[in-house]
């Protein structure tokens, strides 16, 4: 799960990352009620929604996770993060973080990556630089981005998006590192250990 401050370029990572590594992730596209901002399209941003049809999906249990952000309401619907899961790929959610940790308790192997730009200057730049924003979004999302730096503690690492193709390889790198673990990679000990039992009884692989 990839979060961050509005305008660290979390969204530019991921891209990149899915540009870069095409079979190693899978990027779950999230339902939102904003409207679509210049440039964005129905499916690859974002499925874009009224208001009806999102609480209509909160009530069928279509989300996995939903959070209001900004007067409008952001989700992760349920069944292609499931599907997904089911492959080998790593599935990638960039959310922000009253969902990211609601998605860590049910599923507590899911990694953290907060991602934030050098200072809060540069993060001003950019959110004023997008120029899609009105002043008073940029406003509240600067206001939004003190909120989101109380909870950095519960995330796993801290990625800083000053150049984007470091930051994208420290971010390939990071979640291969955790890929890795033991706890992992436990079933493929096991089958090592299987093999070399039947190599030490002489029999074939
Ligand atoms: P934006 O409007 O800039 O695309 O996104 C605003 C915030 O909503 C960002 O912090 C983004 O990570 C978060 N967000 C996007 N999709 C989801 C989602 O499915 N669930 C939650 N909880 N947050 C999301």
């Amino acid at each position: 799960m990839l979060s961050g401050f509005a305008g660290s370029g979390k969204g530019t990572i991921m891209k990149e990352l899915l540009a870069r590594y095409p079979e190693e992730y899978a990027l779950s596209v999230s339902t939102t009620t904003r409207q679509p901002r210049p440039g964005e399209a129905e499916g690859r941003e974002y499925f874009f929604k009224t208001t009806k049809e999102f609480e209509q999906m909160i009530a069928e249990d279509a989300l996995l996770e939903y959070a209001r952000y900004v007067d409008n309401y952001y989700g992760t619907p349920r069944a292609y993060v499931e599907e997904q899961l089911q492959s080998s790929r790593n599935v990638i959610l960039e959310i922000e973080i009253q969902g990211a940790l609601l998605i860590k308790e049910k599923f507590p192997d899911t990694l953290l990556l907060f991602v934030t730009p050098p200072s809060a200057a540069v993060l001003r730049d950019r959110l004023v630089g997008r120029g899609t924003e009105t002043p008073e979004v940029v406003h509240s999302r600067l206001s939004r981005a003190i909120e989101e730096a109380d909870g950095c503690e519960a995330y796993d690492y801290l990625v800083i998006n000053d150049d984007l193709d470091t930051c994208v390889e420290d971010v390939h790198r990071i979640i291969c590192s955790e890929r890795n673990r033991m706890r992992h990679r436990l079933s493929e000990i096991e089958k090592i250990k299987h093999d070399l039992k039947q190599l030490v009884k002489g029999e074939q692989l």
